[in-house]
């Protein structure tokens, strides 16, 4: 089943967001390092700024304890002389970059001035009141649009009260040309929180105009709005084309000048690094996702065309194995038929012996009855010679019965071995004593139809593959052939000769009428004979064929070129390493 998380679509989605959310998470934290690194390089620049702000005012501080205790300022509460005084407060003045340096006594009362200015409400001025207190005091103040620092130093007289006051009046402009341009946008606030010193000048003068709004000396009011991450706190404002409009805010106390500075530090640096890094991520998952998909497409179709073939393959199997179950139910049937048919050959092998057998009956009978009749007649004779005292010529007789006696024993034998049933394998077997057997088997048939046998027997034993009696029975049912044909001729002669060459040949060649339709001759139930009158079955030469094949031999019937009929059996002559 198809769930929704296993459809592709789904899950591309799923991974597209969660792609989305590492890239956020990945921009919010690249964003915050790198607001670190801006932030601590801020912090810097702001120290810095503050540092020159401090040691440049102390020069001053410096400068106004020192010149308190000038003699020739000394001298004014006595006999001094104003102008000598003035003299020396300018040069001073003039060296250290002073823009008033004048001393003036308790009550106020300038004595000498550098430029000659005298400032109005002189002993009010909170820096003049400290002094008086024997302390270092330094104001804040603008006079004619002109911002100033004041530091007014003591002048402890013998009794060690002050009795002067010595003011140095410093232009802020000066302070401010050093680090202008070269730094982030800086300014310095006094304790009311009003822009008193800045490297922006549009911001001078600006004071907090309360929920972190800012308001200039025009009174335009300037909004803030705050964010905070990571610990940092940017501004968010639209102040002046030279402030960044989205701020990193730094502060640091200046407690030696009483003031607090403050840093606003651009953080589109630091966003667009952190926007690089998130896209390089995106980059990088987008990349390895499309890589992903596509290696899960291709498997995908690689197992769909593997389900197919497999199917496919499944498919042929169960073809083949039921085509396989076809073919052997059928060898099996073919191997029933063929036991069939061998059974049905050995009875028909039996049925055309009883037939032949049957043939020969009367023949035999008549081969019997022969010496049976000469026996009795020897019988007699002997007996006769006996009562006439002529054992010689009874003894004779004895041998004559004697003789007659296996001459009916091998005709018994042969018959005995002819009508045997033989189920033995292939096997060594003498043809010139088969053929022998043969001839002998059949003698009472020739003499009946009065044939002339041309017949000699090998000497020497021939070796042939067959079996004893089945070879005899296709040699007799040749022979009986033969005789069948000719009997009645004129010409009745039977020639039974053998070749050895590859193969061994036994022809039987007679002088009968010949072959009618020699293709027919070895069908089963073909006989031109009559047939219920005992003569024929038309069993003898198909039975005749079997065998000899099954011997590894052949049979051929032909008519000769001279007239009658030849047959030739070929058989294989028997090799000993075949055999083995
Ligand atoms: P059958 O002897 O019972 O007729 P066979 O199979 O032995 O059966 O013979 C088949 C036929 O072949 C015979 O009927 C005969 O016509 C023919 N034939 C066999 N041998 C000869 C031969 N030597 N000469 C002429 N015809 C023959």
């Amino acid at each position: 089943m198809r769930t929704w998380i296993s459809s592709r679509p789904a899950l591309i989605g799923l991974y597209l967001a969660a792609v989305l959310g590492l890239s956020v998470g990945v921009w919010v934290y690249g964003y915050v390092q790198a607001l670190d690194q801006v932030a601590a390089r801020g912090r810097s620049d702001l120290e810095l700024a503050a540092d020159r702000l401090v040691t440049q005012l102390q020069r001053y501080r410096e400068f106004a304890v020192l010149m308190a205790r000038h003699p020739t300022l000394e001298l004014l509460h006595t006999v001094g002389d104003r102008a000598v005084a003035e003299a020396v407060l300018l040069a001073a003045a003039d060296k250290t970059g002073t823009l008033t340096a004048l001393y003036a006594d308790a009550r106020g009362q300038v004595l000498a001035s550098s430029t000659g200015d005298v400032p109005p409400d002189l002993a009010q001025s909170p820096h003049f009141l400290r002094a008086l207190q024997g302390a270092l005091g330094v104001s804040l103040g603008i006079r004619n649009g002109q911002r100033t620092f004041s530091f007014a130093a003591p002048n402890f007289g013998a009794t060690g009260k002050v009795r002067g006051v010595l003011v140095a009046v410093v232009d802020v402009v000066e302070l401010e040309q050093d680090w202008r341009g070269t730094l982030p946008t800086v300014y310095f606030t006094d304790a009311d929180g009003q822009i008193f010193i800045t490297n922006r000048s549009e911001l001078l003068f600006w004071k907090p105009a309360g929920d972190g709004a800012m308001e200039a000396p025009d009174l335009a009011r300037y909004d803030v709005a705050l964010q905070r991450l990571g610990g940092h706190e940017i501004w968010l404002q639209d102040w002046s084309p030279y402030v960044p409009q989205r701020a990193l805010y730094l502060s640091t106390p200046l407690p030696v000048i009483e003031m607090e500075g403050g840093a606003l530090i651009d953080v589109t640096p630091a966003r667009r690094l952190a926007a690089l890094q998130a896209a390089v991520v995106v980059a990088v998952c987008l990349f390895l996702g499309a890589l992903l998909f596509l290696t899960t497409e291709r498997r995908r179709a690689l197992a769909l065309a593997n389900i197919v073939l497999e199917e496919r393959v499944a498919a042929r199997t169960r073809a083949l194995s039921a085509t396989n179950t076809a073919l052997r139910r059928e060898v099996r049937e073919r191997e029933e038929a063929e036991a069939a048919l061998r059974q049905a050959q050995t009875e028909l092998v039996q049925a055309g012996k009883l037939s032949a057998l049957g043939q020969m009956s009367a023949g035999i009978s008549h081969e019997l009855n022969q010496p049976l009749m000469a026996i009795r007649s020897y019988a007699e004779n002997g007996v006769a010679f006996l009562d006439r005292q002529r054992p010689e010529k009874a003894g004779e007789a004895l041998g004559r019965i004697s003789e007659m006696a296996q001459r009916m024993a091998r005709i018994i034998r042969n018959l005995r071995a002819f009508a045997r049933q033989e189920s033995a394998p292939v096997t060594r077997v003498d043809l010139g004593r088969v053929l022998q057997s043969a001839v002998e088997l059949t003698e009472t048939r020739r003499e009946q139809a009065a044939v002339d046998l041309v017949w000699q027997r090998p000497e020497a034993p021939l070796w042939v593959r067959g079996g004893d009696v089945r070879l005899g029975q296709v040699f007799v049912n040749l022979i009986t052939n033969a005789a069948d044909a000719m009997e009645g001729g004129a010409r009745r002669r039977l020639e039974i000769g053998i070749v050895t060459s590859a193969h061994t040949l036994v022809t039987f060649r007679d002088s009968g009428p010949g072959i009618e339709e020699p293709d027919r001759i070895f069908d089963p139930f073909y006989t031109t004979k009559a047939v219920g009158g005992g003569d024929g079955m038309g069993l003898g030469l198909s039975i005749s064929y079997g065998l000899v094949q099954s011997f590894g031999g052949t049979i051929l019937g032909a008519n000769a070129a001279g007239g009658g009929a030849v047959f030739t059996v070929a058989l294989e002559p028997w090799a000993e390493e075949v055999a083995a």
